[in-house]
């Protein structure tokens, strides 16, 4: 499924008419070679536009105005080459709406020893402009994005390629819808929350259906439809009947089949982006979607359990920021389920009922039918994997009741030491940074969640970056972390984000 447009970002040069003509020439010359080089590069996941020099409060609210007009356009990135008054930029800034960053470089690398003098002093003095520059933003309190370094050195690219991630998740945000076929399961508290002020603060828009509205879909999807679907399933995954009966498995396989036929269906059709569902409100389902969901998932949905429509958002969410990234580990729902307490083997083992993406798998994917322990349906049919090993982060967006709090927990993803031939699920193994008992401690005095938005793909910096243009409190565990900071951070955030 789409996950976003193909968006660009504007390269906007800023400098003055005070050193001449010449000067400005150079400062065009020099700004045209970065874009030009920047695009080359293969380092940016998005093109990136030259724009005409900015000089004048005129020239200046115009271009950001018209950034905020361009569909296409995700974002502006501001270089002050020279010195340019930041006066010049307030009505500009004041009207623009959409994602900043200030890449604080200049067009040399070195200081010319031998020739520099005062031409050179003024016409490249980006330490000097870009201080001007940052101290408006600043005043005016706006959110942006600081890179500061050489333009053609990987790791600036690298950075700005992540922010521009970032900012495609910032556009994209407020085009989640959320299907809700169910509402929350009954007395479960992290899951609930304000969708007024989600939509507010995110764009979010979250929406209730009957569940029996989407299983007509599901019922009016032709047999010949699921046979074909069936038999993707049967060529991809590894069939593992475990002493079922072949046919009898089959038909639990086309059910779901069926779901993620009808489920899609619907949810293109009414343009929803992410669905939620509820093991205890099935309607007329034969089964709790499994299978279905984590298919659909792999496609690029959200998906929460349980009615968890904010971690559905933010499944959703992490799956366009982390599109098209080069050799992709994968983004899925997780939970928290058991622990392995080991000393030096410490982990958490994640899962859910049945709604683990495959894009996180590693190895063969298998299909297993086994009952549910939970409910009231025939055993639904679903995937079976472990998943990859690496760094990874796990995301929870939790509801205070005055404001929401990103928590952003740092994570080693690590392979079990055996197999696990009797769970039928698909699952993941990972140590959270700074180490399992700190990391839980700092979890749960931040009130994080059971469920998490996980993904190899992002970093802890994009999601932050993310948090803060939304204006939300964003918490970070990670390798840095000690308990008696992050209770001070807790505590001073009460204030810094009362309302
Ligand atoms: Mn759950």
């Amino acid at each position: 499924m789409r996950t976003g447009r193909d968006y660009k970002f504007w390269f906007c040069t800023g400098s003055q008419d005070l050193y001449g003509d010449e000067c400005l020439r150079k400062v065009e010359e020099h700004s045209r070679i970065i874009v030009e080089e920047l695009n080359k590069s293969g380092a940016l996941p998005f093109e990136v536009v030259w724009k005409p020099t900015l000089i004048t409060n005129e020239l200046i609210r115009k271009t950001f105005n018209e950034a905020n007009a361009d569909e296409d356009c995700a974002g502006v990135i501001t270089w002050m080459h020279t010195f340019s008054p930041a006066k010049s930029w307030i009505l500009g800034l004041k009207e623009y709406r959409k994602p900043l960053c200030h890449l604080h470089t200049q067009f040399n690398q070195e200081i010319p020893y031998d020739t520099i003098d005062m031409d050179f002093m003024n016409e490249n003095q980006s330490a000097h402009g870009g201080r001007e520059y940052g101290h408006i933003v600043t005043r005016m309190g706006i959110e942006r994005k600081v890179i500061a370094g050489h333009w053609a050195d990987a790791k600036v690219q690298g950075r700005l390629a992540s922010w521009m991630r970032t900012a495609v998740g910032i556009m994209e945000s407020s085009h989640i819808r959320v299907c809700r076929v169910a509402d929350n399961m009954r007395n479960v508290a992290v899951t609930e929350g304000d969708k007024v002020e989600a939509q507010i603060k995110f764009g979010w828009e979250i929406d209730a259906y009957p569940v029996n509205e989407i299983a007509e879909y599901v019922q009016d999807v032709k047999k010949g439809d699921i046979d074909v679907l069936v038999e993707e399933y049967y060529n991809r995954y590894e069939i593992l009947l475990e002493g079922r009966d072949p046919e009898e498995f089959k038909r639990h396989v086309a059910v779901q089949a069926g779901i993620e036929i009808g489920f899609e269906k619907f949810l293109e059709e009414k343009n929803y982006q992410a669905i939620v569902t509820h093991f205890g409100d099935l309607g007329s389902l034969q089964q709790l979607p499994g299978l279905a969901i984590q298919r659909l998932m792999e496609k690029g949905y959200g998906f929460g359990g349980e009615g968890d429509w904010k971690t559905a958002a933010m499944v959703r969410l992490m799956k366009i920021m982390a599109a098209g990234v080069k050799d992709a580990k994968g983004t899925s729902f997780m939970e928290d389920y058991t622990y392995n307490l080991v000393p030096g083997k410490e982990g958490i083992l994640q899962s859910h009922m049945l709604e683990v993406c495959p894009s996180v798998a590693e190895g063969k994917i298998g299909i297993k039918v086994c009952p549910l322990s939970m409910g009231d349906r025939e055993d639904p049919a679903r995937l079976v994997f472990t998943s990859k090993a690496g760094p990874g982060i796990a995301a929870s967006l939790v509801d205070l009741g005055d404001r929401f709090r990103l928590i952003i927990n740092e994570v080693e993803c690590k392979k079990v030491e055996k197999p696990m031939p009797k769970l039928p699920v698909g699952t993941a193994f990972w140590t959270p940074q700074p180490d399992l008992a700190t990391g839980a401690e700092a979890w749960i005095l931040a009130g994080g969640a059971h469920h998490t938005a996980f993904s190899y793909d992002l970093t802890a910096e994009q999601m932050g970056d993310w948090a803060a243009s939304m204006g939300i409190e964003a918490v970070y565990i990670d390798k840095d972390t000690t308990i008696r900071s992050f209770k001070n951070e807790l505590r001073w955030n009460e204030i810094a984000y009362r309302k």
